[in-house]
């Protein structure tokens, strides 16, 4: 198996195999769970997933729980769903931090025993205004002097709820000199009294971040711990306390560019206010960036895991353009999706020269370049539907629809030509009378030419079906970019267009949800959560070429 782009961790792992450095590789993907799993996340898993696989090793998935206040079990089973449903298998049992939370406070007294931890009282501000900045070194804490005794005993207060949340935090003692900024006695337990969804009340101290991660990689035995370049500079503070901590294992940090995309926003607290202000109906919404959203747009595991693969690893960020990740959907769904035809704005057509009683069956291939789908079968009547937009009443330049006194086929039966145009009062076609020529059916007609091909079903004997049409969800490339205005002033107004008298051809009554189809002429569409067999529901996934007005 070759990666399409450029990984240069894989480059980076076969080197370490080489010189002997590991057995077996192990990677983690460690969500926070405090929101879905959004297309960024994508890479972050087909990476962690992706190497573990390629180098016949394993991946954990580990919930970095240290932040009870926003992670709730809903997301927790919301990220297990979305890494299945892209196909990876995680090794051994989910895993949280939380699980190592009563090592993590072990090791937390060992750096206070060796006089490399210290109880600091300092107001949160007062932290920041001692930390110095860039240019200023910092000022050691008052509190830093304390005693080995004196801190080992104010921790285990803490530890038992004696203190206010804010009223101290625990600290390493490194150096308030230090160019790196975050070995300025980085914060390493903040006092939080609030229930968390595993550990309950148990604990009312939590570990930031930074003491928490390489440690629960070394617990774990992560011989490649991958992250996005963000966490670059804390690198030296995990490498700091992998060496001052009796820790059993030595995983190393590598930072990797996080994935953009224009016309989206990838960050899970940008999504939760879209969900939260309803400006989207959920986390799933079509038009999220969020597997699950995505999921429900019609896109399938293997054209996310196939952009993911194409964009490739590297170090330096950048935007990657939307219409990337559309085709990567479009060319997966033109192979393997069912044709069908859908009238999603229906007009009328009354073929004035077929009998009203008759009614004919024609056999359509489900797929024009694979007989191995079958063919499906459609009735041809009297009353018929085609798009309102197949018709014109004055045509542009090199119209190859209809318009009145010109003939055009209607997909896989009869050329027809429209005879005669039926308005109402207000003056908006309602109706087309037309005739067909029986000698056309699979034969060119004779004497005349046909236009084009048109899509249509039969009014009498289709299904009556909701169309909701997803486009982008911005109308700016990057709507973070203004720092003057909020991201949420670019949401594209057209964003969805709910088409509700949308008609369908009759074998796709009863298709479970998920099923993806291409509508001859319209676009990739799949079957929604909502369809019941009263009312097909189909989203839009994709159209069929990309169209994107830029
Ligand atoms: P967000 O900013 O959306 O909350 P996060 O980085 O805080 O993202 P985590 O739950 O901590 O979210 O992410 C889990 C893993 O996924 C981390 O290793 C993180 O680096 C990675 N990740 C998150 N966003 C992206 C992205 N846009 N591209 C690549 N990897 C990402
Ligand atoms: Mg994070
Ligand atoms: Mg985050």
């Amino acid at each position: 198996e070759t990666s399409k782009a450029s990984n240069f961790i894989h480059q980076m792992i076969e080197n370490d195999l080489a010189a002997g450095a590991h057995d077996k590789v192990v990677t983690r993907f460690p969500p926070e769970p405090n929101g879905y799993l959004h297309i960024g996340h994508a890479k972050s898993i087909c990476l962690n997933f992706g190497t573990a696989e390629k180098f016949g090793g394993v991946c954990n998935l580990r919930f970095d729980d240290t932040n009870p206040e926003k992670e709730s079990q809903e997301y927790i089973d919301a990220i297990m769903s979305d890494v299945s449903w892209l196909g990876f298998k995680w090794g051994g049992d989910v895993r949280y931090t939380s699980d190592y939370f009563q090592q993590l406070f072990d090791w937390a007294v060992h750096l206070i025993k060796e006089g490399k931890a210290y109880v600091c009282d300092l107001s949160p501000e007062d932290a920041r205004d001692y930390r110095g900045n860039f240019t200023t070194p910092g000022r050691n804490s008052p509190f830093r002097d304390r005693s080995v005794e004196e801190n080992l005993e104010l921790f285990e207060k803490m530890k038992n709820g004696e203190f206010a949340e804010g009223a101290c935090s625990l600290r390493a003692k490194i150096d308030m000199a230090s160019p790196s900024m975050i070995l300025r006695d980085p914060m390493l337990y903040r006092i939080l009294h609030m229930a968390h969804h595993q550990t309950g009340d148990k604990w009312c101290i939590y570990p930031i971040y930074d003491f928490a991660h390489g440690q629960s990689d070394a617990i774990e035995g992560i011989t490649h711990s991958l992250c996005t370049l963000e966490f670059e500079e804390h690198r030296p503070l995990y490498d700091w306390f992998i060496e001052n901590l009796p820790v059993p294992a030595q995983p190393k940090q590598t930072e990797f560019a996080r994935l953009n995309i224009n016309y989206t926003v990838t960050s899970k607290r940008k999504l939760k206010q879209l969900v939260d202000e309803h400006i989207v109906e959920s986390w799933n919404d079509p038009r999220m960036p969020t597997i699950s959203g995505l999921r429900r747009r019609g896109y399938t595991p293997g054209s996310i895991r196939n952009f993911c693969d194409s964009i490739g690893v590297t170090r330096s960020n950048s935007t990657v353009d939307m219409g990337m990740l559309e085709a990567s959907i479009r060319e997966d769904l033109d192979s393997s999706a069912p044709r069908a035809m859908c009238v999603t704005q229906p007009l009328k057509v009354t073929i004035t020269n077929y009998d009203d009683a008759a009614e004919e069956w024609f056999e359509l291939p489900a797929h024009p370049k694979d007989e191995t789908m079958g063919v499906r079968t459609v009735p041809f009547t009297r009353n018929l539907l085609i798009e309102q937009d197949d018709f014109a009443e004055v045509p542009p330049r090199k119209w190859k629809r209809l318009t009145q006194g010109v003939a055009v086929r209607l997909r896989g039966s009869y050329v027809i030509t429209c005879d005669e145009v039926i308005k109402d009062e207000a003056g908006n076609v309602v109706e087309l009378k037309c005739s067909y020529d029986p000698a056309t059916k699979g034969e060119n007609p004779v004497g005349y030419k046909a236009k084009g091909v048109v899509h249509w079903v039969s009014a009498d004997n289709s299904l009556p079906c909701e169309v909701r049409m997803y486009d982008r969800l911005f109308t700016e490339e990057n709507p973070d970019g203004d720092k003057e205005r909020d991201f949420k002033d670019f949401i594209n107004p057209e964003s969805l267009v709910v088409l509700s008298n949308a008609r369908v051809e009759l074998g796709l009554k009863d298709v479970p949800a998920e099923s993806r189809f291409q509508f001859e002429r319209t676009g990739y569409f799949c079957v929604d959560s909502d369809s019941s067999s009263d009312k097909l529901v189909f989203n839009r996934t994709v159209g069929l070429r990309d169209s994107w007005a830029k």
